[in-house]
């Protein structure tokens, strides 16, 4: 007989029909009723066990965690709260779970605890939730790039180049810690490593990924990116997800156009085909907040949140403009920022941010043409020259969400950035020959894939949406 899913069951139109499905016990009450999941949909299915039909020594074994294969017929309910069973005929215990040992038990755990069991953390409504989303987000994100005409690059994992200059990064390498060679100067000798040079994991594939937008126009990268940041914050990992879209003849107001399109789709994609998980999220969220004191709870629930985001248009505000709304708010003046804002130039910390999109616009912030001072070498000089192209999409809860800008296409002015921040010019010669040989206007960002998990599942914590984080003192599994 065909195996079918949980999912399929719910939906299907097998009534008074034999099926078969496979699972695990999430609860069993009354010694009759089987509370059954198998990770394809929120809900279980409910089966009913005769006890004629079940001999004594199973009926034990059906305990929280168990797996079992069950056949049976499906009727519709007799019993509040679900719509069909399955009246079991055939019940075969696959793999017992001792209910002594088993730490995932049918109440309500601490997220902490659960990060301590993220091998078996999946198996509950909420983790699964979030990991089905997360899988609907991802395919959402390659469906758009790819009905929008970009490629998809695979950019290297493994970089020679130390100019990305987004964070820290992590070294590779295959000396042994305390035998490498040593040279004359009393230096590590990575001449002798296994590149040849000094080579780390990736920050971010931008400056690969340009080379490829200025031959094949519209691309996005879709991979794991390292930071050896010793942030203990709720928005940052060590290894995390980055989609980072670049394309050519696009100015920076086509990549505030294209981060907005990008976000309202794959969140509208999920909108519509996540509705099961995302009410649980829901639901799960107004829970929370509940325990919590009434001026710390958000003014509206996940799915108004994601709703708000989708049919409203992100504002558009200047770093400059940023800057007087801020000097000029209430904190501000109340001194209740922890970095107060003074003058103009100053870095924006996440108090800020949060401030501009939750109290002020109440809405998706995109922040443009920035200090110079406080970006990156590769975006282009303003004329003013004292701000660059510069754009930062600032979410609701989280902060930043996006960080892009237009590219620097100019050799000379690009070639005096370099030097003025003391990189080799050697170093980038592959990037600067782009700027040599039919350059031209381009531009892009990069979207952290878990802080837009984050955002559409409402977790707090970013260690919350990626299956196993990886965080300072941290890597087990
Ligand atoms: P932040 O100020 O929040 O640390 P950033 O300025 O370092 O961000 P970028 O270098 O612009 O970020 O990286 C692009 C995007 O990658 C960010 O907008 C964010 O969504 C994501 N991101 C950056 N660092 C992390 C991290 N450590 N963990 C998860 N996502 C991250
Ligand atoms: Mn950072």
């Amino acid at each position: 007989m065909k195996t079918s899913s949980v999912a399929e069951l719910l939906q299907s139109d097998l009534l008074l029909q034999e099926v078969h499905l496979n699972g695990w016990v999430k609860t069993f009450r009354s010694n009759r009723f089987i509370a059954l999941n198998d990770g394809s949909t929120i809900h279980n299915i409910q089966c009913v066990v005769e006890f004629e039909k079940i001999d004594q020594e199973s009926l034990k074994r059906i305990t929280t965690g168990a797996s079992v294969s069950i056949t049976g017929t499906l009727v519709e309910s007799q019993g509040r709260g679900q719509s069909l069973e399955i009246q079991v005929s055939s019940l075969e215990i696959l793999g017992d779970s001792n209910p002594e040992e088993y730490p995932i038990q049918p109440k309500k755990h601490s997220f902490e605890f659960l990060r301590e069991n993220a091998h078996l953390r999946i198996r509950t409504n909420t983790f699964g939730a979030v990991m089905r989303v997360r899988s609907a987000l991802s395919f959402a994100v390659h469906k758009y790039f790819q009905e929008h005409g970009f490629t998809y690059v695979n950019t290297p994992i493994i970089t020679g180049s130390d100019a990305e200059g987004a964070g820290e990064m992590f070294r590779v390498s295959t000396f042994e810690p305390n035998k490498a060679p040593i040279d004359e100067k009393g230096e590590i000798d990575f001449t002798q490593d296994f590149f040849g040079k000094e080579t780390n994991l990736t920050v971010s594939g931008q400056l690969e990924a340009e080379t490829f937008a200025m031959a094949l126009g519209k691309v996005y990268t879709f991979g794991p990116t390292f930071r050896a940041e010793n942030s203990n914050t709720t928005r940052h990992l060590a290894e995390f997800w980055m989609i980072e879209p670049e394309v050519a003849f696009m100015d920076l107001d086509g990549n505030m156009d294209l981060s907005e399109d990008f976000i309202t789709s794959v969140l509208g994609y999920v909108l519509k085909n996540c509705k099961d998980d995302l009410a649980f999220l829901n639901q799960r969220l107004i829970q929370e907040e509940k325990g919590k004191p009434q001026a710390q709870r958000s003014e509206m629930s996940l799915l108004e949140k994601l709703h708000f985001v989708v049919d409203n248009n992100f504002k558009r505000v200047s770093y400059t403009e940023a800057i007087d709304i801020l000097r000029n708010s209430k904190p501000n003046k109340k001194k209740k920022f922890k970095f107060p804002i003074h003058e103009w130039g100053v870095d924006l910390q996440s108090e800020h941010e949060r401030f501009l999109v939750e109290k002020h616009f109440k809405c998706p912030v995109i922040l443009f043409d920035y200090p110079a001072s406080i970006k990156a070498f590769y975006m282009r000089l303003n004329d003013d020259g004292k701000t660059v192209r510069a754009m930062d999409v600032l979410f609701p809860g989280i902060g930043e969400i996006v960080g892009g800008s237009q590219r620097e296409e100019r050799l000379d002015v690009l070639k005096d950035k370099i030097k003025n921040i003391g990189i080799d010019e050697e170093e980038l010669w592959w990037y600067l020959d782009l700027r040599k040989y039919g350059t031209a206007v381009h531009s892009g960002f990069g979207l952290g894939f878990e802080r837009l998990v984050q955002f559409t599942t409402g977790m707090a914590n970013i260690r919350d949406v990626i299956p196993f984080p990886r965080t300072p003192q941290n890597a087990t599994f």
